[in-house]
């Protein structure tokens, strides 16, 4: 059995750099047997990736990468569907893609990835509000999996705060409806293992956050590293694998041609 990624960027992404073909060749050595490919399509105007996406050199740069025994999933990562959804569907077509990816980077505070709107605001209230929004994107977006839902934790240690808090017992009803419409609608939950490696230290959502899912009858759940560089490709599936195992999951998944396809986490 090998791990399945389904958040890897590839050159096509204006923020990252290796080729897909390239990472499909070095998935052996992560004993990864599954990527799930996404390319940013962001249409906030202060994005860095803004008006970044072509849909065309992302296909080409995919086909390329079509030649091993590695299976290959054609993915997007929009960012804040909830407002570019009907401009996006403009630029991309819905038939070419196993999976959809639905993001929050940006909220009225700013870009909560970053230290700014932290050093600025009341933290939990930012919080509240990224939460806030995140219940307009699976109440109101087509998307198969919402991605690295908690991620403003990066942005919380970047500005030096604590990040011991439990936003299930602060926002209970917020995070049990975000939950329940994700469940409802047959949206999967991404394990993010990014912030493993930054100073925040933790996967995105926190386990609090994956336990609630799984309590109210959740079982779609996905894991991505959401590699940009070579330096981090693949980065920390076997934890990820943990972490859901510790919240309960037997099961984790991948999206083909839309549809959610079950597949047993790996004995480690
Ligand atoms: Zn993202
Ligand atoms: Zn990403």
């Amino acid at each position: 059995m090998k791990f399945c990624d389904m958040h890897v960027h590839t050159a096509s992404s204006p923020d990252a750099e290796m080729p897909a073909s390239e990472l499909v060749d070095l998935a052996s050595e992560f004993c990864v047997g599954t990527i799930g490919f996404v390319a940013h399509l962001d249409l906030h105007p202060s994005d860095y990736c803004y008006n970044g996406f072509s849909e065309s050199d992302y296909m080409k740069e995919l086909d390329l990468a079509e030649v091993s025994g590695v299976r290959v999933l054609r993915g997007l990562e929009i960012g804040e569907p909830h407002l570019y959804m009907e401009k996006a569907e403009a630029i991309f077509t819905e038939e070419r893609y196993d999976f959809i990816t639905g993001a929050l980077h940006w909220t009225e505070d700013g870009l909560i990835l970053g230290e700014k709107p932290f050093l600025n605001g009341n933290a939990l209230e930012i919080v509240e509000r990224y939460y806030e929004d995140t219940l307009k994107i699976v109440d109101q977006s087509p998307i198969s999996i919402l991605a690295h839902m908690g991620i403003f934790r990066r942005g919380m240690a970047r500005a030096g705060l604590a990040l011991d808090f439990d936003e299930t017992l602060l926002f209970p009803s917020l995070m049990q409806e975000i939950l329940q419409t994700m469940i409802r609608k047959n949206i999967a939950l991404e394990l993010n293992t990014s912030g493993l490696r930054r100073p925040e230290k933790t996967a995105y959502p926190s386990s609090s956050v994956l336990r609630l899912y799984f309590e109210l009858g959740g079982r779609m759940v996905t894991v991505g590293s959401d590699t940009h560089r070579s330096e981090h490709a693949f980065f920390g599936l076997s934890s990820g694998q943990s972490i859901l195992k510790s919240c309960g999951f037997n099961d984790y998944g991948y999206f083909l041609k839309g549809r959610y396809v079950n597949t047993p986490l790996l004995r480690i």
